[in-house]
């Protein structure tokens, strides 16, 4: 099998799921528990914890764990909303978000909130500018993602961060760098936003875990989940140990040559956008500049679907968008206002540091045989 999905969702280690395993068999005490078993694992939760916040440049203690991504940006939208509720009612986010944010600014409208929801340029680009000029007085929060998860386009938030600072101090910055996260630079402190969310499963850790990083401008965060004072008292239930322990080893060994790693992938990116380029009817979509790990592609005129499912039958895994969006038109390609040909032929390649050449011919050859065979639809 040939994978190229790594934005989806990556492989774990060995070494990652016998760190869980151990925690799961061995060390399985509740952090909880006042018996040495339980003492074992709150002080282990610590380490995992600081092994996670040290790789996101922030302190343990502005490190919280989630369930998920989705949860963290859901958690992260809701409490700088609450914060601020006597500022204004009024959310800037973009139109290419991920749905865990767009579907909690959403949820924000039900409640009598305005959001508005900016565009970016047809090569999915968006300037600091542009977010600043969208900011308002009664801005409670802006939402902008640090990676865009279907074309690669790195977002400008440090830059957003200190025109905010200048703009409307109050106005609190949440972004989601769950495709950022030990791929592109992502310092906490560097990119100077309020709120932060990542996710294990994107780097070699298991699903079902993420972390939010709350920031000192945040006063009294808005607890997620009230219950028995877990993860400071603002995220109750029995922490996932194994979940955690999971997170943390997958960010050490992601972190070791981690340079090497991202440079491998960049070469990865650069060479199939090459490769492919030359298919017929084949359009490179992802700007210069980008995430390493991403190559937003279309086959101008094949449905996406169709390819998708031609190449997996292949043995080839890629996906049509974001694999969160499957079967329905993504909202990110639909937000670039692209020709009907060209969006409905959009497929992603995503990689991981284990992706090499033979992978992308492989998926050449695959993609080639689809176009030579299959009649054009749209
Ligand atoms: N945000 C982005 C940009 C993502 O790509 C994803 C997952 O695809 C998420 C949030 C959701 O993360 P999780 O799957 O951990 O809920």
């Amino acid at each position: 099998m040939i994978y190229l999905d790594h934005a989806a969702t990556t492989p774990v280690p060995r070494a990652v799921a016998d760190a869980m395993y151990e925690v799961l068999t061995e060390q399985f005490g509740n952090p909880s528990s006042q018996y040495p078993m339980g003492l074992e694992m709150k002080r282990r939760v610590e380490v995992w914890r600081k092994t996670v916040a040290d790789a996101l440049g922030c302190g343990a203690k502005q490190l919280f764990f989630t369930s998920c991504g989705t949860e963290a940006d859901n958690w992260a939208v809701t409490a700088a909303c609450w914060q601020n509720r006597h500022l204004g009612r009024h959310i800037v986010t973009t139109a290419v978000e991920h749905s865990a944010v767009l579907e909690a600014c959403r949820w924000m409208e039900r409640q009598g909130y305005e959001v508005t929801y900016l565009v970016p340029a047809q090569d999915g680009s968006l300037s600091a500018e542009q977010v600043l000029a969208a900011v308002r007085q009664d801005t409670a929060l802006v939402s902008c993602m640090l990676v865009n998860n279907e074309l690669g386009n790195i977002y400008p938030i440090a830059e957003i961060a200190r025109g905010l600072a200048v703009k409307n101090p109050q106005t609190l910055l949440h972004t989601d760098a769950v495709q950022g996260f030990l791929k592109v630079p992502c310092s906490a402190k560097t990119l100077g936003a309020d709120f932060l969310t990542i996710s294990a499963h994107k780097i070699g850790g298991p699903k079902g875990i993420g972390a939010l990083y709350i920031g000192p401008r945040v006063r009294n965060p808005k607890p997620l989940l009230a219950g028995g004072g877990q993860e400071g008292g603002l995220r109750a239930g029995t922490e996932a140990t194994a979940q955690i322990a999971g997170f943390a080893r997958a960010v050490e060994l992601r972190r070791e040559n981690l340079e090497e790693k991202l440079l491998c992938m960049a070469k990865i990116r650069d060479y199939a956008a090459e490769r492919l380029s030359a298919i017929p009817d084949l359009k490179i979509l992802s700007a210069p500049g980008g995430a390493p790990h991403i190559l937003s592609i279309s086959l101008v005129g094949w449905p996406s679907q169709n390819i998708v499912n031609d190449l997996g039958s292949q043995g080839v895994c890629i996906s049509a968008g974001s694999a969160c969006h499957q079967g329905k038109p993504s909202h990110v390609i639909a937000a670039l206002k692209l020709s009907k040909k060209v969006s409905g032929g959009v497929i992603r390649l995503s990689f991981g540091p284990e992706t090499d050449k033979g992978d992308i011919d492989a998926c050449a050859d695959a993609l080639r045989r689809h176009h030579d065979t299959r009649m054009p639809m749209l």
